[in-house]
């Protein structure tokens, strides 16, 4: 590092996520963004791997993106949504509806993806109520599975990622089962349900990646055997599309691929290409149908003060309009064949695990990572953005990065695993 300082804890006033500040190096500061690159302070230019956290799908200041915050920034860049609506919500809502599969067709926006799931969950265990199920208060989750920081989230998160030992005693607690993923974990989901589906208000998953568990994978096949159970045990199913949604996986949502419809699903990261804060829970009719009623007790109870934000809705139609002018899935399943083949030489470096890609999702996978901070400043200097945690290095770049900066990144990639097995 060029910078006299050395650690975070030297940094005035801030605090940084995940990091613990003694020993997590002095960040880089970003200057300005174009295409898949990141202008630092130093005039550096970097190329991101991950698109800040996948979000920045179309790649960063794309024009069409700007022009529609610029106009809304004219004309209303904030009102309430309580008792009043808006047009680019309106819209946005019944834009998703259309994409969505089945009768996914109630939006409710929040400003995250936690919080979108924390909606989901309120409205699966509130949806039991209403119906006079009683007693389906818990929800079942999968190790492996992310779905956001707030404490709520914590308690169905990984038991390890969502710290449930040192946090015991405040997350409440939930029901975690292995994602049935063969006959014998799908006949001990089956028991469990069995012996306690009527504790169990919905199933909850991210379909087809557990992405902040490491990237993990698993077959459409697995999201049919939840939603046949869901059924059986009269749960609802909850998919976490918070990472998958908006084409990452190949498919503009990952449950299409496993031709089924959830009954509430979670939108956020890449819904306004990267640009606003903006989640959305989308319910099923039936589900919406439970809450309609004449007594005030079964409405849903939650408001967000910056729900609906004009600006991130229109920022969000903006970036719907990009997947219906611009080839946004071709250019995936490009970069799923470029990552394939050029990922694959990292299969044959001494501590490599396992090389996987699905989309716009690349993964180098390595039996440990001692030094994830140094690898990360390893592939700094090769001016390549991206940051390996647990034991991974993986790539969700922008579905619009040309194919040679694609090249650099997975070319640095193997060249900084090579140096360092
Ligand atoms: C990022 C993420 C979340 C949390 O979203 P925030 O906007 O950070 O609150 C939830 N679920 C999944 C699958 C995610 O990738």
């Amino acid at each position: 590092m060029t910078t006299p300082h050395h650690r975070a804890a030297d940094l005035p006033n801030l605090w940084l996520p995940y990091s613990q500040m003694q020993t997590t190096a002095w960040p880089v500061t970003a200057a300005k963004t174009a295409g898949s690159t990141i202008t630092l302070d130093d005039g550096r230019v970097l190329i991101d791997g991950i698109a800040s956290w996948w979000t920045a799908c179309h790649g960063y200041n794309h024009p069409h993106l700007r022009s529609a915050l610029v106009a809304q920034a004219e004309a209303m860049p904030h009102v309430m949504f309580g008792g009043m609506i808006h047009e680019p919500a309106k819209r946005l809502a019944a834009r998703l509806a259309a994409l969505l599969p089945g009768d996914l067709e109630r939006v409710f926006f929040t400003d995250s993806g936690s919080v979108a799931m924390e909606v989901a969950v309120k409205m699966a265990i509130q949806f039991q109520l209403n119906n006079n199920h009683t007693g389906r208060t818990k929800i079942l989750s999968f190790r492996g599975g992310y779905h956001g920081d707030t404490l709520g989230m914590m308690a169905i998160c990984d038991p390890e990622e969502g710290m449930h030992s040192l946090f015991a005693g405040v997350l409440p607690e939930h029901i975690i089962a292995d994602l049935p993923t063969d006959a014998e974990s799908t006949h001990k989901l089956e028991q469990l349900l069995s012996e306690r589906g009527d504790e169990i208000a919905a199933i909850v998953t991210e379909p087809l990646v557990q992405g902040a568990g490491g990237m993990l994978f698993h077959e459409p096949a697995v999201l049919q055997t939840l939603r046949t159970l869901c059924d059986r045990f009269g749960l609802l199913l909850i998919l976490d599309e918070v990472f998958t949604g908006f084409g990452r996986t190949g498919t503009m949502f990952a449950c299409e691929q496993a031709q089924i419809t959830p009954d509430i699903v979670a939108l956020s990261k890449a819904l306004t290409g990267g640009t606003m804060a903006l989640a959305a829970t989308v319910a099923r009719r039936s589900v919406f149908e439970a809450f309609l009623s004449d007594d005030p007790s079964k409405a849903l109870m939650h408001g967000p003060t910056f729900m609906a934000n004009p600006l991130a809705c229109a920022v969000a139609n903006a970036s719907l309009d990009l997947f219906e002018q611009e080839p946004r899935l071709q250019q995936v399943a490009q970069i799923e064949a470029q990552l394939r083949k050029e990922l694959e030489p990292c299969r044959d470096l001494p501590n490599v695990r396992d090389v996987r890609v699905m989309g716009a999702i690349g993964v180098v996978e390595l039996t440990a990572i001692p030094d994830p901070e140094e690898l990360k400043c390893a592939l700094l200097e090769h001016n390549v953005w991206v940051r390996p945690f647990r034991t991974i290095v993986y790539l969700t770049p922008a579905f619009t990065i040309p194919p040679e900066e694609l090249s650099h990144l997975t070319r640095s990639i193997h060249s900084v695993l090579q140096s360092h097995a």
